[in-house]
C-alpha cells in the first residue's frame, strides 16, 4: 500500500534477510515531550523500510508506532509558558496542552505527527504508552522488573560505573499528586500488582501497576517493551548507541533479566538542513514533517529523509538544489514530469488558478500533465509553497502590476521598445512556447538587435529583472491581451 511503487533501498534488505522468519513487530519509539520533528521522521522511515523489504520476503509484519506518552515531563518545550513548571515530573498524557487545543501535553506534539503518517498513506499502527500501560500491556514485565530489582540495578551501575540511588526502583509509582519522579517504593505486592511507596511530601500510597499508575523507568522500560510487544525489530539513533548507553543496558537486562533475544537494529545516523546546521528542538530548528509535505509529495519525502544510506548522515537539499532533487525524485518514478524549474515559473505566474495553468503547461509542451487537474493543482500548491519559503531570491517570480511595468519600462531604450512592439504586432493566441521563443528570437535579430538585450527588455516589462525564466514557453502561458499591453508602453 504505502510507497508501493518505490523500489526497497539494499540495506533495508540486508536488514530483512539478517532478521529472519517471523512473525515480526518491527518498532519506532518516540517521545512526545516536544515537536516531533522531520529528523525524527528518519526513524520512523527506517523501520518503515525494513517493514516493507520484511513484507517483501512474505513475512508477517506488525509495524508499531511507540509514542511515549506517559514519560514525565521533564523539561518544558520552547515556547510553553512557565507555569507549566508545576506539570515536571507529570506524565506527559497527564499534562494540559500548552495552547488547549488538544486534550493534553501528549497529544499536542503527537498529533501532528500522527496526521503527517497519514498523509503519507504509512502502514503503522501509532500506541500510546499510556493506554499500554492502562491495558495492562506491562503488567507481567513489571513484575518481573520489580522481582529482578537487585540485576537491574547491577547492570545499571555496571554500565554507568556509578553507585545507583540506595532507593532505586525499577518502578515510578504515580503519587496523588501526578509525580512519578519524587516517589520512594516501599514494598512490592506481585499478587496484587502494586507497590506501596512514599511520596516527596511522606504521604504513603499504593500503585496498581496494571492499570497504568505508574511506570517503568527509561532504561527498563526499553528492554521490557521489547518482550511486552514481541519486538523484532528497533531502529536507533546514534545517541542511544553509544557505550553505555541506553541499548547497552537494554540488552543486558533483555538477555540477562527478561530472557528475551535483542531485536534486530539499525543505527541511523542525523539528518540537517543544508546550511542551516543540525536539526534540533532545543536549538529551535525544527522542521515539522508537515513542512515536508507541503513541498514534495509523500515519496519524494521518503527519498529525501531516508538519503543514499541513512547509516550516514545527510542534509535535506532544500535550497536551491531542491529543483534538481524533484527532478531526480520524478525521474526514478518512469512516469511524464514537468521539470520543476517550468513548474515553479507556472505556479507562480498564475497564482492558483489551474485553469490558467492547463493553458501555460499546454503551450509549454506539456498538454499530459496538464490534463490531470488533482495532480497539477498539488503539484502548483507545492511548487509555490517552495517558492514562498525555501526558494532563493533568483528563483522568485511575480509578474508585475500594469503599473509597474510602465514604470520599469521607462529604463528601456528606443531599439528595445520597437523590437518589443514588433512582437506584439506578431503574437497569436495559438502559439506554443517554442514558436513564441523562435519569434522574440528571430525578432531581434531582424532589427539587428542583440539577443541578450532584447530578451532583457522581455523580462524588464513582464518581472523587472533582467533575466527569468525560459521566456517563449513564459510568454507564452500569459494572457495575449496582457502582454500585447505590457509590450507597447
Ligand atoms: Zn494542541
Amino acid at each position: 500500500m504505502s510507497d508501493a511503487g518505490t523500489p526497497i533501498p539494499g540495506w533495508a534488505e540486508k536488514v530483512a534477510e539478517g532478521l529472519g522468519v517471523g512473525p515480526h513487530v518491527v518498532v519506532a519509539g518516540i517521545s512526545t515531550s516536544g515537536h516531533i520533528h522531520a529528523g525524527n521522521l528518519r526513524e520512523v522511515l527506517v523501520g518503515e523500510a525494513v517493514a516493507n523489504a520484511l513484507r517483501a520476503r512474505g513475512e508477517e509484519v506488525r509495524f508499531v508506532f511507540h509514542a511515549d506518552t506517559i514519560d514525565p515531563l521533564r523539561k518544558i518545550a520552547p515556547g510553553v509558558p512557565e507555569s507549566f513548571e508545576r506539570f515536571i515530573g507529570h506524565s506527559l498524557s497527564r499534562v494540559p496542552d500548552p495552547e488547549g487545543c488538544h486534550v493534553s501535553y501528549a497529544e499536542h506534539f503527537l498529533s501532528p505527527f500522527e496526521e503527517a503518517l497519514r498523509e503519507m498513506e504509512m502502514d503503522i499502527e501509532v500506541l500510546r504508552s499510556h493506554e499500554l500501560y492502562e491495558s495492562s500491556l506491562y503488567t507481567g514485565v513489571t513484575r518481573e522488573a520489580m522481582e529482578r530489582e537487585r540485576e537491574l540495578r547491577g547492570i545499571l551501575q555496571e554500565a554507568s560505573g556509578r553507585a545507583m540511588p540506595e532507593h532505586w526502583s525499577p518502578y515510578m509509582p504515580r503519587a496523588a499528586s501526578g509525580d512519578l519522579t519524587g516517589n520512594r517504593v516501599l514494598e512490592h505486592l506481585p499478587d496484587e500488582s502494586k507497590v506501596l511507596f512514599v511520596d516527596r511530601g511522606g504521604n504513603e500510597g499504593a500503585a496498581d501497576y496494571s492499570e497504568g499508575e505508574g511506570k517503568l523507568g527509561w532504561r527498563v522500560e526499553l528492554a521490557a517493551r521489547w518482550k511486552a510487544l514481541g519486538v523484532t525489530f528497533e531502529a536507533f539513533g546514534k545517541d542511544h548507541t553509544s557505550r553505555g548507553g541506553s541499548t547497552d543496558t537494554a540488552d543486558r537486562m533483555a538477555r540477562e533479566v527478561f530472557h528475551y533475544p535483542v531485536p534486530g537494529r539499525y543505527e541511523y545516523e542525523w539528518i540537517g538542513i543544508k546550511g542551516r546546521g543540525d536539526m534540533s528542538s532545543s536549538r529551535g530548528i525544527v522542521l515539522l514533517p508537515r513542512d515536508l509535505l507541503e513541498i514534495m509529495p509523500p515519496d519524494a519525502l521518503r527519498r529525501m529523509v531516508l538519503g543514499r544510506d541513512p547509516a550516514r548522515r545527510s542534509d535535506l537539499e532544500l535550497g536551491e538544489g531542491f529543483p534538481r532533487f524533484m527532478d531526480e525524485y520524478r525521474t526514478s518514478k518512469g512516469e511524464p514530469f514537468v521539470p520543476f524549474n517550468h513548474l515553479l515559473t507556472v505556479a507562480q505566474t498564475v497564482g492558483g488558478d489551474l485553469e490558467a495553468a492547463a493553458v501555460m503547461l499546454e503551450r509549454g509542451g506539456y498538454g499530459e500533465a496538464a490534463r490531470d487537474t488533482e495532480r497539477l493543482a498539488r503539484d502548483l500548491a507545492r511548487a509555490r509553497n517552495w517558492a514562498e519559503k525555501w526558494a532563493p531570491e533568483s528563483m522568485r517570480l511575480r509578474v508585475l502590476t500594469q503599473e509597474e511595468a510602465r514604470e520599469a519600462a521607462s529604463e528601456l531604450d528606443g531599439e528595445q521598445r520597437e523590437y518589443l512592439a514588433a512582437v506584439a504586432g506578431a503574437l497569436r493566441p495559438e502559439m506554443d512556447g517554442e514558436t513564441v521563443q523562435d519569434l522574440l528570437y528571430s525578432a531581434a535579430v531582424e532589427r539587428g538587435l542583440k539577443p541578450k538585450k532584447a530578451f532583457a527588455a522581455v523580462y524588464t516589462v513582464l518581472l523587472g529583472k533582467k533575466s527569468g525564466p525560459k521566456a517563449g514557453p513564459f510568454v507564452a502561458g500569459l494572457p495575449v491581451e496582457m502582454v500585447r499591453e505590457r509590450f507597447s508602453m
